[in-house]
């Protein structure tokens, strides 16, 4: 499928435009564009690789269109197939998502509370007389913050999670299919407060309640649960906590789609930020005319971001493969809910976008960086790639709980990892650094069991037992996280065989040794002249990826014209 050839439809001619509503209606066009072009929706969740590819492309063109797509096949149209029992309404909704005569919307978070996610507050209540539910928010706190459904004049059909009441009773959390707005207004209940003002990844932001909106009983993604003629709710999975996890099924993909997204930002910006320092002259005394990427500075910095862009690409892909041979590798584990419930849904992926994230929003930093004024211009797309770094953060759920999440469950159910039986060597050798990876993760794995043990031992309250270790706790899922870069460029390498990624694969983990190279100095698994020879190393893995530069380049496989960066054609 050549998805360039569809950047000569009027919907992508021309500048980004500066108002927010436009932005966001022209996001919505390239969208219909893209749904026209892939034949709808099917095809698309049907094979995930085809999925992959759209949305890495459209992160690419607009990192806006790219949350809209997102969203609505990745999110929205994934959890509808996974979870619904669809009957003759059900089936006309999807048809609509289907054909994209409406877009997809997901509506979780609410303004109330953190954590708002395992415990929230917008109700569905079962009606038996007519068999249907009524969607409510009780409460001012209860309101759905973010979801893209505030432009008139666009469908939406938003999945909304709530908490289903049966009978009085609370049944846990659940995901309705709801109609919101159609081309003539919202939807009667439906109550929308656009968000004002700029954000990082511009789309049309809302905060919506609901006021007894009526959903048909097949729009209630009930997955294996059910409500008995007589009014009886009954679930197998027989636990609300398992039942969350269950309903946010869709996190995998919406964790990885986001990842993808988020590494092909960040290959975009390197490539971008590359193509201006060769070409870009500079008068300095020491050699007047020389492009700046002659200097040191710049390739240290731009090569750095070239490695990083391979790095998290070489960590997405494996996350892919990985999710279509089994896709629940480990199995969703509702004991690792304990601030948000995206590491029990599905703990690799949570942890790949979160690391996906960290890597884009420093690739684009600095990429933006040493692009001068050009970086900053909207037109030539870096701070738009930064922008969805900083909007994933927060979207597909907070990073930082995310560690937390993951570093906690780690101490209390996990081993630590194996360690080789030696980590000395040549620092430049991949498989010495991830010996020390290794090292320093299960260090802090055991320590963080060790001290939280101890705390439950002196009958402290989870609270004060955990939240001294919480900064350990993230530390520990940071090192995992840097592991699972490591290992998957490492196995990537292998693989190929290839001379300018092994460079690429030396430069980031010399870089990745050097920013972490403090606690190994600490603790003596390095001493004093290793720690110091990094910097050398890296300099001189510099060295290898500039002679690799054009080839790694290529590799992002990323033609001029689906960039489109301005100056490259002002
Ligand atoms: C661009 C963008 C698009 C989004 N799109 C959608 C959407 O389409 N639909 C939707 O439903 N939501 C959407 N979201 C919302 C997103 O899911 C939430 O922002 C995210 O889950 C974090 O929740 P919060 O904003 O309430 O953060 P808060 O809970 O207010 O967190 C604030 C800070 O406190 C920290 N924190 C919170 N609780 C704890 C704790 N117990 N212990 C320690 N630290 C804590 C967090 O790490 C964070 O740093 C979007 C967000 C963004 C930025």
């Amino acid at each position: 499928m050549n998805l360039d050839a569809l950047l000569d439809h009027p919907a992508f001619a021309g500048a980004p435009p500066r108002d927010l509503d436009a932005y966001a209606r022209r996001a919505y066009a390239q969208l219909a564009v893209v749904n026209e072009a892939v034949g709808g929706a099917g095809p698309l969740l049907d094979d995930p690789r085809t999925m992959s590819a759209v949305l890495d492309w459209a992160a690419v063109v607009d990192p806006s269109l790219f949350a809209a797509a997102a969203i609505h096949y990745a999110v929205v149209l994934t959890s509808i197939k996974e979870l619904g029992r669809p009957e003759e309404s059900l089936e006309s909704a999807i048809a609509s998502l289907d054909r994209l005569d409406a877009v997809g919307a997901i509506l979780i978070t609410e303004i109330g509370h953190g954590n708002n996610h395992i415990s929230l507050q917008t109700q569905a209540v079962y009606e038996p007389e007519t068999r249907t539910f009524r969607l409510h928010t009780p409460t001012p706190g209860a309101r759905k913050l973010m979801a893209s459904i505030a432009l008139p004049g666009v469908a939406k059909i938003g999945t909304v999670y709530a908490d289903l009441v049966v009978d009085g009773r609370s049944c846990g959390t659940f995901a309705f299919v709801v109609p919101l707005r159609d081309a003539a207004g919202l939807r009667p209940g439906v109550l929308v407060e656009p968000l004002e003002g700029s954000v990082p990844v511009a789309l049309d932001y809302s905060v919506t309640s609901f006021d007894g909106v009526r959903v048909p009983y097949d729009h209630w993604l009930r997955d294996t649960a059910s409500i008995t003629s007589d009014g009886r709710f009954e679930d197998p999975l027989g636990n609300k906590d398992r039942r969350l996890v269950r309903s946010l099924a869709l996190s995998a993909w919406a964790s990885l789609a986001g990842a993808v997204g988020l590494a092909s930002a960040s290959r975009a910006a390197a490539a971008i930020a590359l193509r201006y320092a060769a070409t870009r002259s500079t008068m300095g005394r020491l050699s007047p005319d020389r492009p700046v990427l002659d200097y040191r500075t710049q390739q240290h910095a731009l090569y750095g971001a070239l490695a990083s862009a391979h790095a998290v690409t070489a960590l997405v892909d494996k996350a892919i493969e990985a999710f279509l041979a089994k896709p629940w590798e480990v199995p969703p584990d509702e004991t690792a809910i304990t601030f948000s419930p995206w590491v029990a849904a599905h703990r690799t992926h949570a942890l790949a976008k979160a690391a996906a994230t960290e890597l884009c929003a420093e690739i684009t930093a600095e990429c933006r960086r040493r692009t001068g004024a050009q970086g900053v211009l909207s037109i030539n797309r870096i701070i738009a790639y930064e922008g969805l770094a900083q909007g994933y953060n927060s979207a597909g759920g907070d990073n930082l709980l995310i560690l937390l999440d993951a570093g906690r469950s780690m101490a209390e159910t996990l081993q630590p990892c194996a360690v080789p039986d030696t980590v000395t060597g040549d620092l430049a050798d991949p498989d010495v650094r991830l010996g020390l990876l290794r090292v320093q993760e299960a260090t802090l794995h055991a320590e963080l069991a060790a001290s939280v043990r101890q705390a439950g031992d002196a009958g402290l309250s989870p609270f004060d037992a955990w939240n001294p270790h919480l900064p350990k706790a993230a530390e520990l899922a940071r090192v995992h996280q840097r592991r699972m870069v490591a290992e998957a460029f490492r196995a990537l390498v292998a693989e190929r065989q290839d001379e300018a990624l092994a460079a690429a694969e030396r430069l980031y983990g010399l870089r990745d040794l050097h920013r972490g190279r403090a606690w190994l100095l600490e603790r003596g698994v390095l001493s004093p002249a290793e720690a110091l020879s990094v910097a050398d190393l890296a300099d001189k893995a510099v060295d290898d990826v500039a002679a690799h530069a054009q080839a790694l380049l290529d590799g992002l496989g990323l033609p001029e014209r689906r960039l489109g960066a301005w100056f490259l054609s002002a």
